[in-house]
């Protein structure tokens, strides 16, 4: 027996880092919406427990280190599941860039198992294993647009903005989460409006929704790599509608609702950078709720 679970990338319209806690963890405040830029994870049943898994590119760990077998190891000794599973990853989503390229996997991997075993978990309780596993899996597991706040796991769902184009762009190099969250300057981050966003998305206003975009994780990025900043002006020189980096980057994308525009940023930046995908938002018809 086979599936395939689709598993999509998410992107930030917005990332606020409140402060710190005292289980050294950042507190963030967060709005996050899928895009269709998406791995694709085969889900094989093993009539052995073994987890095995294969990846069809050599960058991401085929081995326990996976975040995808781990969500299947997490399932499998929950619910003293006698059966095995091989997983097949088919990697399109760029790795270390923002995007939330493992948790998805993860994610996705809960979905598919509690079908291929099953389990008959809620999704809910997939989004609290989840929690387990790394801060944006929770809202993986279910996709959309939500405001996340605590480490990321805490989830309030919102309607999705209106539809669009999403150009991404990632540069050559991979960006670690940790180093950039330890260059953090807490005193002088830049603070996204969230509330203004939220308000922008459920009134469905794109222009006011790209005027909101705003990322306080950028300075620190910026700071450690100078051309993921001029990668930003220049995509914003190409006339976006909005433009951001993705989590702590160095992902940047570009917003815009004409798709005549969008083709032409795209193919500009194809001329100089190797990953550029244009792709569009998924709606709020995206979410999993069962
Ligand atoms: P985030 O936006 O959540 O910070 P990211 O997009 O920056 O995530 P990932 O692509 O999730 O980063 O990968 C970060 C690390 O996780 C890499 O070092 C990679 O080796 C490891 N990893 C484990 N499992 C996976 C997976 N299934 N896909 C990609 N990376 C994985």
């Amino acid at each position: 027996m086979q599936l395939v679970e689709k598993a999509p990338a998410k992107i930030n319209l917005t990332l606020d880092v409140i402060g710190k806690r005292p289980d050294g963890y950042h507190e963030v405040e967060m709005v996050m919406t899928t895009v269709d830029l998406a791995d694709r994870i085969h889900l094989t049943l093993r009539n052995d427990r073994a987890i095995t898994v294969e990846v069809d590119k050599g960058f991401v760990p085929g081995n326990e280190q996976n975040l995808a077998y781990q969500a299947a190891k997490l399932l499998q000794d929950r619910y003293a599941v006698n059966s095995g599973v091989h997983i097949y990853i088919e990697k399109n989503i760029p790795v270390s860039a923002g995007l939330a390229g493992g948790s998805t996997d993860a994610a996705a991997t809960f979905r598919g198992l509690n079908r291929l075993w099953n389990l008959d978990a809620s999704i809910d309780e997939l989004a609290e294993y989840g929690a387990e596993i790394g801060s944006d899996v929770p809202f993986c597991v279910y996709g959309g647009t939500a405001i996340a706040r605590g480490r990321g796991e805490k989830l309030e769902h919102i309607p999705s903005p209106p539809p669009c184009w999403v150009v991404l762009v990632k540069p050559p190099m991979g960006a670690s989460t940790k180093d950039i969250y330890g260059k953090l300057d807490l005193k002088n981050l830049k603070h996204p409006d969230t509330g203004a966003v939220v308000d922008a998305i459920r009134e469905r206003n794109f222009p006011a929704i790209c005027a909101g975009l705003g990322n306080a994780m950028e300075d620190a990025t910026f700071g450690l790599y100078p051309e993921v900043k001029s990668l930003k002006e220049r995509v914003k020189s190409f006339g976006a509608d909005g433009v951001l980096m993705s989590g702590s980057g160095p992902t940047v994308y570009a917003l815009l609702q004409n798709e005549s525009r969008a083709e032409r940023i795209y193919n500009g930046l194809k001329g100089f950078v190797e990953q550029v995908f244009m792709v569009r938002l998924l709606g709020s018809g995206h979410r999993h709720d069962r």
